[in-house]
């Protein structure tokens, strides 16, 4: 197959294990973010395949060959890091030629893959100005383009965007994908941010303690989380304790839902519920019972909180569909099987 394939891939420093036992498929042409939280391994499992670290144990495969101990600059790698700057003292054409020129490509070809990468980047024109005169936006779209100048098999970069500001940071979010999605190339980013992930992966791999915890596309992620740890990471969610009777029957919060059943033999677990799938009723007629203790109109949704058998509940709602409540109200929740995901405890 062609494309990244990471094999049984382990990183021991000491008696530490930062990356255990990953294995991952990232078929040619796609783009994978690797998200978790702080020391959850992202980088590491990165820098073994930039050929910066070497695994423990385990292989690594580029378009079916084995690189896992082949050199950084002998695997066809384009990469953009957090702390890999521009040369301030060279031009924006002599930066993205940089590569070009240390492999022997001669001046008039150099200049037409700059002129080239300078039109994707949005940049035309802009060879000869010195670096240190572009904004934050534009340095990190020459240091994308420095990377691309080689056409490289794979496509890495870890946290490229988070030095910029949210707004910029959003339009290079989609910018980074039209591009890659252009080009057709392998991407793998490392972010911490599941928001660039979500807009920017074909898949989206969720990583704590070294491991993963699911890979999968981006709505995938949301709406059919593996685990607790996903639901909980990746937005907001309702983590509601069940119990079921003999049948299977799923009761939360002391109250049956309708038409949801657990996998058989389990006697209790989680429900992840999305707050936007908590839909609040009127008291009675086999919702949950609860009482409202806090409404937040954020003025795009509005949050009601929501205290249910001893729980604090959220549900979002559109300001088109706006819950009639006030604080100290009892309401109803009621809860459709299809948006409940039931999880291990
Ligand atoms: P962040 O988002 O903070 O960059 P991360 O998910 O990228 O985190 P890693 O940098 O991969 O995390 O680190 C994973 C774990 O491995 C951390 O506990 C870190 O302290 C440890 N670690 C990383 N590099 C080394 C090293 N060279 N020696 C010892 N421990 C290391």
């Amino acid at each position: 197959m062609s494309g990244l394939i990471l094999q049984s891939i382990t990183k021991q420093f000491g008696p530490f294990t930062a990356v255990k036992n990953v294995d991952l498929v990232v078929p040619h042409g796609t783009f994978v973010c690797l998200l978790g939280p702080s020391g959850c391994g992202k980088t590491t499992l990165m820098r073994m395949v930039a050929g910066l670290d070497l695994p423990t144990s385990g292989a690594i495969r580029l378009d079916g060959a084995d690189i896992t101990h082949v050199p950084t600059h002998k695997r066809d790698l384009g990469m953009v890091f957090q702390s890999l700057a521009l040369f301030p003292h060279l031009t924006v054409g002599e930066n993205i030629a940089y590569s070009l020129r240390i492999r022997g490509v001669g001046k008039e070809d150099q200049k037409k893959r700059v002129d080239e990468l300078l039109a994707m980047i949005h940049l035309p024109g802009y060879a000869e100005r010195p670096v240190a005169k572009l904004s934050g936006g534009q340095r990190q779209r020459v240091a994308i383009a420095r990377a691309l100048a080689i056409s490289p098999k794979l496509f890495l970069l870890d946290e490229p965007l988070s030095a910029l500001d949210a707004k910029l940071r959003e339009a290079m979010q989609v910018e980074l994908r039209q591009l890659q999605q252009s080009l057709g190339i392998t991407t793998i980013v490392v972010t911490h941010d599941q928001r660039e992930a979500m807009t920017m992966a074909d898949t989206v791999v969720v990583m704590s303690g070294g491991e993963i915890r699911q890979a999968a596309p981006p709505v995938e992620i949301y709406r059919r989380p593996a685990d607790t740890f996903v639901a909980d990471f990746i937005g907001m969610t309702n983590l509601l304790d069940f119990e079921t009777d003999g049948t299977g029957r799923i009761t939360v919060l002391g109250t049956p839902v309708e038409g949801l059943v657990a996998p058989n033999g389990t006697a209790r677990g989680i429900l992840s519920v999305r707050p936007e799938d908590v839909h609040l009723t009127a008291p009675g007629n086999g919702a949950i019972g609860g009482t409202v203790t806090f409404v937040r109109d954020l003025g795009g949704t509005i949050e009601t909180f929501v205290e249910a058998g001893g729980k604090q509940v959220v549900a979002v709602s559109m300001p088109n569909a706006r819950p009639d409540v006030s604080v100290g109200q009892g309401v109803g929740i009621s809860l459709n099987p299809a948006d409940c995901v039931v999880l291990k405890s």
